[in-house]
């Protein structure tokens, strides 16, 4: 494959941005990082004339592929009335009230702009609601790159700690301990430990992926959302459900209508507006009093912005629109997992997937799917990286951590594509 082109851009890039590229997700995804001309249904198109199929859907939002109609239509309309107005208008109801309508157990929504905003907004309404002041969060689980959550996300494990008791640790330099001095790290799918913790009677939330998408999509044993909802309730602690991956993905009401459960707080981004900028955090009426009494705030400028707004309804407009779209997208992704599970028996290679239909993960290396970030943590990414390689040799893009991202342009010809090159390029997947 030519990449020429994005090399001289990398190159160029490198003089005026630090790394070269704008998250520092992307800085290792292939080198030279490709530079995009455009995007259409499930394809992107670079600057050396490459047409690669997509599976990693701009890591999560792009779920109706990129140059949608009803999305371009829907966008283009708010775009001739306003940009932003700061100011109200009616596109905040009627997302709101469409937000609500398909999120189980929601009554009132806050916007916000991105997902690592959004948390921030839920763990400040715990807080206020609670008058508590620890968080607990998960080893494994992200929650943005704020100070307070970017912790033992995917510590090193000889620094990690003992399973039981993981140690605190910060993501990257430049993050001063007291500014995470509340915060607390369990492993996941242990009520055992998070019930002893609760205990204590000081923690204002527990926030949690309820599928653990950024480690592996790591699925909930079973009873454990359940359980960790009602332990959260029985000791007066907020719930929540960091929902920026598995909302308006798992299903249309995202993990609460997948797996069952509603936690006190929901937080969603990405799927919401299908590639435009907004975050929302979701719950019950009284989980915002400490905003109507005054007792605590939430702001910001783009806060409601006009045209993110009218993407997120179009978005949502589509996704409703269809009662058979999860399910093929699902059947899709699905496919796409017995493909990989049949191929390396087939071929001698040893491997598990896990998560759901929309969002997944393969896992070289390993019989069994992990059950926490330990156990994604022996994943032989180093495999999956020539897996990766020979994949995009043949025209298909994927993330660089095992993760799959289906959308609803994923059709049955991409599925074949897919399945071809997995059979084709599986072999890169042995130790
Ligand atoms: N929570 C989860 C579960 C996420 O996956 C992400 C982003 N990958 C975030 C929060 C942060 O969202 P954003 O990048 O929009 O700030």
């Amino acid at each position: 494959m030519n990449t020429d082109r994005s090399a001289g851009l990398h190159e160029r890039s490198s003089k005026v941005l630090p790394l070269g590229v704008s998250s520092g997700m992307r800085a290792s995804v292939t080198d030279p990082p490709l530079f995009f001309e455009r995007a259409d249904g499930p394809y992107y198109f670079d600057v050396d004339g490459n047409k690669l199929l997509d599976y990693t859907l701009a890591w999560g939002p792009l779920i109706l592929g990129s140059n949608h109609p009803q999305l371009n239509e829907a966008v283009t309309v708010a775009l001739r009335k306003s940009y932003t107005l700061g100011a109200q208008h009616e596109g905040e109801i009627a997302l709101a009230e469409k937000v609500i309508s398909v999120v189980p157990g929601a009554e009132q929504v806050i916007f916000s702009n991105t997902g690592s905003e959004a948390v921030q907004a839920a763990l400040r309404l715990s807080r206020a609601k609670t008058g508590r002041t620890a968080i607990l969060k998960f080893e494994g689980h992200y929650h943005g790159w704020m100070n307070n959550v970017l912790l033992s996300y995917h510590p090193d494990l000889s620094e990690a700690g003992p399973t039981d008791a993981p140690n605190v640790l910060a993501g990257c330099g430049g993050q001063p301990p007291e500014e995470y001095a509340h915060t607390r790290v369990l492993p996941w799918n242990r009520l055992d430990l998070l019930e002893r913790e609760l205990a204590e009677g000081d923690v204002a939330a527990v926030i949690m992926e309820p599928l653990n998408a950024n480690s592996g999509s790591i699925e909930p044993a079973e009873g454990f959302l359940k359980g960790a909802v009602e332990l959260c309730a029985k000791h007066g602690t907020v719930s929540i459900f960091d929902e920026v991956i598995t909302g308006f993905r798992l299903a249309l009401g995202g993990a609460r209508e997948y797996f069952g459960v509603i936690p006190d707080l929901s937080i969603y981004a990405k799927a919401l507006a299908g590639g435009f900028s907004l975050a929302a955090v979701a719950g019950k009426r009284e989980m915002f009093d400490a905003l109507r009494d005054g007792s605590t705030m939430h702001a910001g400028t783009y806060n409601g912005a006009t045209i993110n707004l009218a993407a997120g309804l179009a978005t949502l407009e589509v996704l409703s629109e269809s009662p058979e779209l999860y399910k093929t997208m699902s059947e899709h992704g699905r496919a796409i997992r017995e493909t990989f599970e049949t191929e390396a028996r087939a071929q001698g290679v040893t491997l598990c997937t896990s998560g759901a239909g929309t969002v997944f993960n393969v896992h070289p290396g390993k019989e069994t799917a992990p059950t926490d970030y330990r156990g994604y943590a022996e994943v032989d990414l180093d495999a999956y990286t020539r897996f990766r390689k020979a994949m995009l040799e043949g025209g298909l893009q994927l993330l660089p951590d095992g993760r799959w991202y289906v959308g609803a342009t994923h059709g049955p010809g991409e599925l074949a594509t897919a399945q071809e090159a997995i059979r084709n390029t599986i072999g890169n997947l042995k130790a």
